[in-house]
């Protein structure tokens, strides 16, 4: 078997925090415990959301922490280069393919209508009921579409590294969803597939945020002949009552923590100990992770993080 290449590929939308910390770490053990190439892969593909001084400190944060990579935006690599912003040109040739085989087409539909169009659900996303897909001539005139591929009924069922067995009708969850935005943007599930597969990655392991776009990205493989990877999506960080962590919990960003005296060994030694690979806490560096990490050991459910997070990390607020 040809050796693992895995990889982190943080969006720099924000700090990186302990939630996004944990997601690193747990990919960098996977590659470093099977002697593979570690990719850092920045996703700065929507300029809207994306600013360079996140880039930078995701890299100082990491680097901090003593997660290395093999190749990445800082040392180049076999497969640079390593930010999405600057590989546009591969997703626009992977867009041409799918239209080529008329898989793709314009959809001209407003944020309004596809509201009024769609059953009640949470905001967000909600199945694209395909008003398109037949054309839509008169709003053709009026505004620049975006592009949406043609999704079959079929049920796609994949086996996760962790959560195991995973079912999903694309066609129900997510409907013909978009490859293009009408700004020109190419949609993250048309690119991460495109990036991964570019770069020769074996091994996705990522936060299970992204478990439910994992059917999508499996049907973009197929479409474009690329063979996926294999998949592991880790729990996300919650607080005990189950909702979104507070500062108090860790919602802190890992530049706040070591400014207030955080150190990199405890939080990786609690991170590591609140996934499973450790019995009780302990400081300990990334190498010596190294020997413990086993995904069978990874918590399945969502990860409890008290209010004593500060506190093990070693920081005083
Ligand atoms: N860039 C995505 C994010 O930060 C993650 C992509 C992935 O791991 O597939 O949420
Ligand atoms: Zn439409």
């Amino acid at each position: 078997m040809d050796s693992m290449r895995g990889r982190f590929a943080p969006s720099p939308t924000g700090e990186l925090h302990l939630g996004s910390a944990f997601a690193a770490l747990l990919a960098w053990l996977q590659v470093r415990a099977a002697g593979g190439t570690m990719v850092l892969r920045i996703e700065d593909i929507d300029p809207e959301r994306s600013r360079s001084l996140y880039t930078e400190a995701l890299i100082a944060d990491m680097k901090w922490l003593g997660l290395n990579w093999d190749e990445g935006p800082d040392i180049g690599g076999p497969f640079a280069p390593y930010c999405q912003s600057q590989r546009r040109h591969l997703f626009e040739e992977a867009l041409q393919y799918l239209a080529e085989a008329g898989l793709v087409y314009p959809c001209y539909c407003t944020r309004g209508e596809l509201a009024s169009l769609a059953p009640h659900g949470s905001e967000g996303e909600r199945p694209y009921p395909g008003k398109c897909r037949g054309g839509n001539v008169l709003a053709a005139q009026k505004r620049k579409p975006s592009l949406r591929l043609i999704v079959p009924q079929e049920t796609i069922v994949f086996k996760d590294g962790i959560k195991g067995v995973f079912v999903q009708d694309i066609a129900t969850a997510a409907g013909d969803f978009i490859v293009r935005r009408s700004d020109g943007v190419h949609a993250y599930q048309l690119a991460v597939v495109v990036d991964d597969a570019a770069m020769q990655i074996t091994h996705v392991l990522r936060g299970e945020d992204l478990l439910d776009s994992t059917p999508r990205q499996i049907l973009l493989y197929r479409l474009l002949g690329l063979t996926p990877p294999v998949f592991a999506h880790v729990p996300l960080l919650v607080a005990a009552d189950g909702h979104r962590l507070s500062k108090r919990q860790g919602d802190l960003s890992l530049a706040s923590l070591r400014a207030h005296g955080a150190r990199p060994e405890n939080i990786l030694g609690y991170l590591a100990w609140k996934a499973g690979l450790l019995d009780v806490f302990s400081p300990v560096p990334a190498a010596d992770l190294v020997p413990e990490f086993d995904l069978a050991r990874i918590a399945k459910g969502p990860v409890i993080i008290g209010d004593d997070a500060v506190a093990y990390s070693g920081a005083s607020l």
